[in-house]
């Protein structure tokens, strides 16, 4: 692991040899008899699945249970051989349902439908070397990342290309400078491997950029294990370094880490500091990494800034003179929709009282100041981005309990496909809560928090249990209603607005009532999920604009 934790650098010790040929050869062999198992377990899955539907007590808790086991056991084994996409859908399942108190089938057929996928379309001749439980690390684009690979001498560029083809990169070979130096200005690839000689001068290679100007990450493979070597290469521009034989755990390590895109949003931070002057120094740095930021030198007005820039993570000073940096950390945590948020803290210094009250707080990391501002920006960068993923691979909401963004989109998905094979209705209806910005300046984001909680409950208890409800953004639902004609739909929806209408808040001694609106609309024919999704949205302006506290059929 690393010096300065798990996710901050990666691994550069030196490497395990590989794995001997035999025991490959035997990996492999388990590895194709799991593939080829895969369809008969699938078959077992949606078998089991199905039958839930006529149990009850019991024997839907025994069956729920021996479906839970064999999504489990999927995703370990996924993982083991080198198939992360399986690994993913499968716990992806595997959590549906652990979460569901009663498990609504299309819910259920969706996951299922997810594992398909994954089962469908796993590379079946990938070498099972090392296999690695990371994140696939095929683009968004489901396109191969592509790497050049700089050697003299040609044997094993074969077999590296192997390998890294399991991790979804594909390797380009080039026996000298000049030959890589065409092909980076033909098409410039997302990293550049050397096969570096100890003895020789380290190719102009390493400082190559892109044609966007963007420096082209680049990683050394030599046979010097000792820090002379890597010091050199190091000074030469090398991006990362590994010994060889390359061991294929870290050499995807670090071609993950150097590849790695901006995520499509840029992480979100939220800036604490009494101290304007530092803060506008470490948001540069965080800025010039990538990250969108927002500062505060009033930590009594952190929470607001939390909800408003919707932070991935708050970076926050130890010591201020409103509250220190430990007590703002309590506070955050009383709020349901900041339990989870991630927080480093800056201190200057690093006593056993201060770790002890750090980890009490929840802290997730703290630096020590003078902070090192690469330091900053890539522990920011892994804990923000760590949590972001959590939060994809979670299928609900924290604060909720409805399903999240990327859930309710698959599953709209997935009911517009049944909707159009069956020929079935489906409704689906955008939801916005009424001026919720002044709930919050009112009563208190704690008090908004509430707000939402109320709606989402509201929707859970009063639609059918076949209906599916997602919670879009901030105060924004989603529901979905297979086999409901869109008039049906908006009539019930809106006997909900009424009832939430009239719902008291209470806040202190005073009371509030909040109001919501809402746009319907029906699958028809040529209408994909997408368009369903716009129409909504359109039905709900259409609502919102017209006074709001109604139900638009769009
Ligand atoms: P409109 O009637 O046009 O929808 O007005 P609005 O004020 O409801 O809409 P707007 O989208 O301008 O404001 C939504 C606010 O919701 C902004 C943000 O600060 C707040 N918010 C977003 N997520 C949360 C959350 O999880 N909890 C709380 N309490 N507030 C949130
Ligand atoms: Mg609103
Ligand atoms: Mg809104």
């Amino acid at each position: 692991m690393g010096r300065r934790g798990p996710d901050m650098i990666q691994d550069t010790s030196p490497i395990m040899p590989p794995l001997p040929a035999d025991l490959l050869a035997r990996v492999e062999k388990i590895r194709q008899d799991f593939m080829a198992g895969l369809p008969d377990r699938l078959a077992q899955i949606r078998q089991a699945a199905e039958a839930l539907e006529g149990l009850d007590g019991h024997d839907a808790t025994t069956a729920r249970a021996d479906l839970a086991r064999h999504a489990h056991s999927l995703a370990g084994s996924g993982a083991t051989f080198g198939l992360p996409d399986l690994s993913v859908a499968a716990r992806a399942l595997e959590e549906v349902i652990d979460q569901m108190g009663a498990v609504a089938l299309p819910v259920l057929r969706a996951a299922i439908d997810g594992l398909e996928r994954a089962i469908t379309g796993a590379a079946p001749s990938a070498p099972a070397v090392n296999a690695l439980p990371i994140a696939p690390a095929l683009s968004s684009e489901g396109t191969y990342r592509s790497v050049y690979l700089m050697q003299a001498d040609g044997p094993g560029a074969e077999d590296l290309a192997d390998i890294l083809a399991a991790y979804g990169y594909k390797l380009t070979a080039f026996p000298d400078g000049d030959a890589l130096t065409a092909a980076v200005a033909d098409a410039a690839p997302e990293a550049i491997i050397l096969d570096i000689n100890p003895h020789g001068m380290i190719p102009s290679a390493t400082r190559m950029t892109d044609a966007r100007g963007r420096k082209i990450p680049s990683l050394a493979l030599s046979s010097a294990t000792g820090f002379a070597a890597r010091l050199a290469a190091a000074r030469a521009g090398c991006d990362a370094y590994v010994v060889k034989p390359p061991d294929a755990n870290a050499l995807v390590n670090h071609l993950d880490r150097l590849t790695e895109r901006d995520p499509d949003q840029p992480l979100r931070i939220l800036i604490v500091d009494d101290d304007a002057t530092l803060g506008a120094y470490y948001e540069m740095a965080l800025q010039s990494a990538g990250m969108q930021t927002r500062l505060v030198t009033d930590p009594l007005q952190a929470v607001e800034a939390l909800y408003d820039h919707n932070a991935d993570l708050m970076v926050t000073d130890l010591i201020m003179p409103q509250c220190t940096g430990f007590e703002l950390a309590s506070v955050l945590r009383q709020y349901d929709g900041l339990l989870a948020l991630p927080i480093v803290f800056l201190t200057a210094d690093l006593d056993t009282e201060t770790h002890r009250s750090a980890v009490r707080t929840g802290v997730d990391a703290y630096l020590t100041k003078p902070v090192d501002l690469g330091d900053l920006a890539e522990t920011v960068r892994a804990r923000a981005r760590r949590a972001r993923q959590l939060k994809a691979l979670m299928v609900r909401d924290g604060l909720t309990g409805a399903y999240n963004h990327p859930m309710i989109q698959d599953l709209l998905a997935t009911e517009v496909a049944r909707a159009q094979r069956d020929g079935t209705d489906l409704s689906f209806a955008m939801l916005d809560i009424d001026h919720f910005k002044k709930v919050n300046d009112r009563y208190g984001h704690g008090a908004g928090d509430r707000v939402i909680k109320g709606l989402s409950r509201l929707l859970q208890q009063r639609l059918r249990r076949s209906d599916m409800i997602g919670r879009y953004g901030g105060e924004e639902f989603a529901v979905l209603m297979p086999q409901t004609r869109p008039e049906h739909a908006a009539e019930r929806l809106n006997l909900l607005r009424q009832q939430f209408s009239e719902i008291p808040y209470v806040h202190g001694d005073t009371q509030f009532q909040v109001t919501f609106s809402g746009g319907v609309v029906g699958l028809k024919p040529g209408l994909d999920a997408k368009a369903l999704n716009l129409t909504a949205d359109a039905a709900l302006y259409r609502a919102k604009n017209a006074g709001r506290n109604r139900i638009e059929l769009g």
